[in-house]
């Protein structure tokens, strides 16, 4: 495993593997890899002949107020995990070599990237679309992977890549989670053991609206309320959003029908989570 510090040396040694017929995959991460980005790591493998890992902080995808002076670098560990999951080439960059100047060019999705944490987070998906686009023109990849544990990031990126006919493959891959259900998340590191188990009543909301849907419920404001219920027990726990929007458009719907995503956002001490769940409701037959 290689680990590349310049675009020079991260598309010179893609070009060889290239040249070798070798299917190429990435997989964008902001490093602190856990067995979610694990994941995504051995599908890439699996999946392909070369696979890339990025590990960066991108600054223009946070905030101010954010966490991204806090956020955890654990690179040598980082590095273990790689080596261990099959990985070629670490890419990690520095900001001055990813924004060498300053940055006047910008991709942005519109509408997907206005609800959920649109609503809090200015500019995030900017940054997020502008980096993976600098990723994907740098790595040239096959295929890039990402979580469905962020559903509006791949549904933003999946836009991004259809509208600019930027020629790979998004690749979306099932959410991690702890044993309590708990998504796994770089930032959990910033909750106690306490915090952690009353984090996961956010999974327990999300799996009592797919009992709620089974169960041919369709009214989303009732749903919602019982959602709502369950996370209002967290103790500590301050929900940003809970929401049943089309899975498609990530417009609010109001009775469900087709594949709909249930997202939450809560923050609890330190930590700002988000979790989601995909529901599908069985059309009855026409007769
Ligand atoms: P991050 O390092 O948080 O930017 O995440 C990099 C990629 O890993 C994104 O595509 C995330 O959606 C994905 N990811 C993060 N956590 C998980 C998880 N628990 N399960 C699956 N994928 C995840």
């Amino acid at each position: 495993m290689e680990v590349c510090r310049t675009i020079e040396s991260v598309r010179d040694m893609v070009g060889k593997a290239r040249g070798e017929g070798k299917r190429i995959g990435l997989a964008p991460t902001m490093g602190a890899l856990h067995i979610g980005h694990v994941s995504l790591l051995r599908r890439a493998a699996e999946e392909c002949d070369f696979v890339v890992v990025s590990i960066f902080v991108n600054p223009t995808q946070f905030g101010p107020g954010e966490d991204f002076d806090n956020y955890p670098r654990p690179f040598d560990r980082d590095l273990d995990i790689c080596r261990k999951s099959g990985v070629d080439i670490v890419f990690a960059p520095t900001a001055g070599i990813m924004y060498p100047d300053e940055n006047l060019t910008w991709v942005e999705v519109e509408k997907l990237t206005e609800p959920l944490c649109g609503m809090s987070r200015t500019g995030h998906f900017r940054g997020v679309t502008t980096v993976c686009a600098k990723l994907f023109n740098i790595v040239l990849p096959d295929a890039a992977y990402f979580g469905l544990k962020d559903a509006q990031q791949a549904a933003v990126i999946k836009k991004m890549v259809a509208d600019l006919n930027m020629a790979l493959e998004i690749v979306v891959c099932p959410t991690v989670r702890e044993a309590n259900g708990l998504a796994v998340s770089s930032r959990n590191k910033y909750l106690s053991e306490t915090q952690r188990e009353e984090a996961s009543k956010i999974y327990a909301s999300l799996l009592k609206c797919e009992e709620l849907i089974a169960g041919g419920e369709t009214n989303s404001s009732k749903i919602v309320r019982q959602m709502r219920e369950i996370l209002d027990e967290i103790a500590g726990g301050e929900v940003e959003y809970v929401e049943i929007v089309d899975a498609g458009t990530l417009a609010k719907v109001e009775t469900v029908k087709g594949s709909v995503l249930a997202a939450v956002a809560l923050k609890l001490g330190r930590a700002r989570l988000i979790d989601n769940i995909v529901c599908r409701i069985i059309q009855p037959e026409a007769q």
